[in-house]
């Protein structure tokens, strides 16, 4: 039996991250026990845009089959300009994506890819309704305990509970995530709906003064997911499943192009969510514990992502894991944050420029800024060689 069966692994959060990092751990012949505080498996919200550094990650864990039929290869990226509509830049995302980097970029509903991740993990090890509510790491073993009364002993604990996360508090001490200043309407259309709009597979972003709207195809094809993005001085609630109204977000978009107030009108019901995160963590592993995803690095949504470093931060800790042969946990989760924290550091300070960038009033540096995409362009798969090509389930040599 490989050394690594013996080591007892705990997972708080069945999230994307949680999930992802359980399947590579469970592969990897270690014994993994999921600890989730929802009653069952559920994400909130529509689609996720994934490039192909993240999708890579998933094919290799062998869940290529499933997501080949769910999720949507978008033929393209374009941006355009908020009231005319004009081209801002555009690239080819599939098959450009796989010839450059062997995976696909994605388009997938998040309640798809959670079930579609979760089919990689014994269902009897994933414990629903376990809000985990303590922990204590006694040096040779982490013990943690749950609302329900429930308590579990493990040689390693990973923190995958999101942007609020219990494990991080207890760690780092509490402190509160930063509003962004920012609020996103949220949305599923049915795709014959809008069917008369012609749009082509593809995700397309609106960019204008304080805001940016998103869109493209989940579910096979049959739902286009809306996100749209508009500024706010403040908010005073951070849950994204409160319920907003399509007159609501029809007026943030007025004057915006007639097809964004034609899909959104086309929605039944839409969802507002507040964005927050926080400055990048010195530290994510201390003793035996370590953090993954929203817990340690959330990110503004504005290089997509977020979801994705999440599934990178799993399959680099299964791989740091498996080098070490299951030995040295200390040492190993200390090397996990070492190789992870500078590119998901990069990202956090990417993404959070892009808000700027993005919600640029019309005038010099919005012209600026235009002038540079058509140029040069920064969504192109060729553009983001760095961010697309780089696969996590491999450890740097030496
Ligand atoms: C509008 C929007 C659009 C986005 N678009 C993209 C995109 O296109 N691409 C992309 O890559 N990313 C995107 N993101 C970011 C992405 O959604 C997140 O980064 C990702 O979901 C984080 O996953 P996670 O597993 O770390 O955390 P979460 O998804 O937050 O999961 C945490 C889990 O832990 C559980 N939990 C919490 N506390 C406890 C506890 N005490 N005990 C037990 N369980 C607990 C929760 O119930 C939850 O299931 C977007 C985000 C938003 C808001």
């Amino acid at each position: 039996m490989p050394r690594s069966a013996s080591l007892r692994i705990a997972v708080v959060g069945a999230g994307l991250g949680g999930l992802t990092a359980a399947v590579a751990l469970h592969q990897a012949g270690f014994d993994v026990d999921v600890y989730e505080q929802a009653p069952e498996l559920t994400e909130v919200g529509g689609g996720i845009n994934m490039g192909p550094n993240a999708a890579r990650v998933l094919y290799r864990l062998g869940l290529g089959k499933a997501l080949d039929r769910e999720a949507v290869r978008p033929l393209s990226t374009h941006q355009r300009r908020w009231q005319d509509g004009r081209t801002l830049q555009r690239a080819p995302l599939n098959p450009r994506c796989e010839e450059l980097y062997g995976a696909p970029h994605l388009t997938v509903h998040r309640a798809d890819l959670l079930a579609i991740i979760a089919s990689g993990f014994p269902a009897e090890r994933i414990h629903l309704a376990h809000r985990l509510v303590g922990l204590d790491d006694k040096g040779d073993h982490v013990e943690a305990w749950f609302e329900n009364g429930a308590r579990t002993t493990a040689d390693v604990v990973v923190g995958a509970d999101g942007i609020n996360s219990m494990v991080r508090a207890a760690l780092l001490g509490e402190e509160a995530p930063r509003f962004a200043g920012c609020v996103a309407y949220r949305g599923l259309v049915p795709a014959e709906r809008v069917a008369d709009l012609g749009l082509e597979l593809g995700s397309q972003s609106w960019v204008g003064p304080g805001g940016h709207f998103v869109h493209y195809f989940v579910s096979r094809g049959r739902l286009l997911n809306f996100v749209g993005w508009t500024e706010h001085d403040t908010w005073n609630r951070e849950d994204w499943t409160d319920r907003a109204t399509v007159t609501r977000a029809l007026a943030a978009f007025e004057g915006w192009h007639s097809q964004i107030g034609r899909i959104v009108a086309a929605a039944d019901t839409c969802f507002i969510w507040a964005l927050y995160d926080r400055e990048p963590l010195p530290r994510w592993s201390v003793g035996r514990v370590t953090l993954l995803g929203d817990a340690c690095h959330p990110m503004y949504p504005f290089m997509g992502q977020g979801a994705a470093q999440a599934i990178e931060d799993g399959a680099t800790l299964a791989a740091c894991l498996i080098a070490a042969g299951g030995g040295e946990p200390v040492e190993t989760l200390r090397r996990y944050q070492v190789l992870r924290r500078p590119r998901v550091t990069r990202l956090q300070e990417m993404s959070r420029a892009n808000k700027i960038r993005f919600h640029l009033p019309d005038g010099p540096a919005q012209e600026a800024r235009d002038a540079e995409w058509a140029r040069a362009g920064d969504r192109s798969p060729d553009a983001l060689r760095w961010l697309y090509e780089f696969d996590a389930t491999e450890l740097p040599k030496g």
